[in-house]
């Protein structure tokens, strides 16, 4: 099995506060200026990542996630980007199918994959709603507990989860253990924040790996918001210069696939069942 996957959130940049999430705004030609500097990474480094498309964002730029669509694999990373953990089990729901109706429209393509906004799902009675409305593939799970507040897995490998109705396949967020931390680097502030010596050591060294970059992560046209928290505007900004080398260096250095390209390569009899 390929055991090293890329996935780019595609959304207009999002950040949490208290877990509540913000959209900022952005001129829709720098949004666009950026998805395209994001595709020709991956065509320069001959990367074929799953695209998890919030359906806010697709509505906006429907023409790019057509595009998208027609070369890459896609999943929903949610209608609204909402916090899974103050949604009910309800709301939840009824956002997950607005986002797959959505980008089925768009796309004419079957979603079958999903990742929760800032891997904030954190109990199993959300999963049991991913197979209500068809998702197979989940790429939500993280020991981090970063954001939620709420560590949801501590495996650290491709795993299936037995639920009331059904299994799910799940691909947790890859994490380092740091003098007993878990800490991420593969997507985000985290990416950005590290030197690439240090993430080149770890992917080395990582029996799997799951890579999530937004097209915000690339952002030069980035500025500051004001009213934000300190911690939160550092975590936006933080390496943003030299971010898109450190990714072409990564994607160039490293062989990737897309989530359905290893959900096809794997033994799931051979994985764990929890
Ligand atoms: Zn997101």
């Amino acid at each position: 099995m390929q055991n090293r996957i890329f996935t780019v959130d595609f959304e207009l940049e999002t950040v949490s506060v208290n877990k509540k999430t913000l959209i900022i705004p952005q001129k829709d030609s720098d949004f666009e200026a950026c998805f395209e500097r994001m595709s020709s990474i991956l065509e320069n480094t001959n990367t074929y990542p799953t695209f998890f498309i919030l359906a806010s964002t697709a509505q906006k730029f429907p023409h790019i996630v057509k595009r998208i669509s027609e070369k890459y694999d896609i999943g929903t990373h949610s209608y609204n980007h909402t916090f899974v953990s103050t949604q009910s089990i309800k709301d939840f729901s009824k956002d997950l199918k607005q986002s797959i109706d959505t980008i089925q429209q768009i796309t004419g393509k079957k979603v079958n994959k999903y990742r929760s906004p800032d891997f904030s799902l954190s109990r199993y009675e959300y999963l049991e709603q991913l197979i209500e409305n068809g998702i197979e593939i989940d790429c939500s799970l993280t020991p981090i507990g970063h954001f939620s507040g709420q560590k949801t897995t501590n495996l650290q490998i491709p795993h299936r989860i037995h639920l009331k109705n059904g299994i799910i396949k799940e691909f947790p967020v890859t994490t380092f253990n740091f003098f007993g931390k878990n800490i991420g680097f593969t997507g985000g502030g985290y990416f950005r924040f590290f030197p690439y010596e240090v993430i080149k050591q770890l992917t080395k060294t990582s029996p799997y790996l799951m890579g999530y970059i937004h097209l915000g992560d690339i952002d030069l046209e980035k500025t500051k918001v004001e009213g934000l928290p300190l911690s939160v505007q550092f975590r936006r900004m933080v390496g943003i210069k030299s971010a898109e080398k450190k990714l072409k260096k990564w994607l160039s250095d490293f062989d990737f696939v897309s989530v359905e390209q290893a959900n096809n390569q794997i033994d799931w009899e051979k994985q764990p069942l929890l």
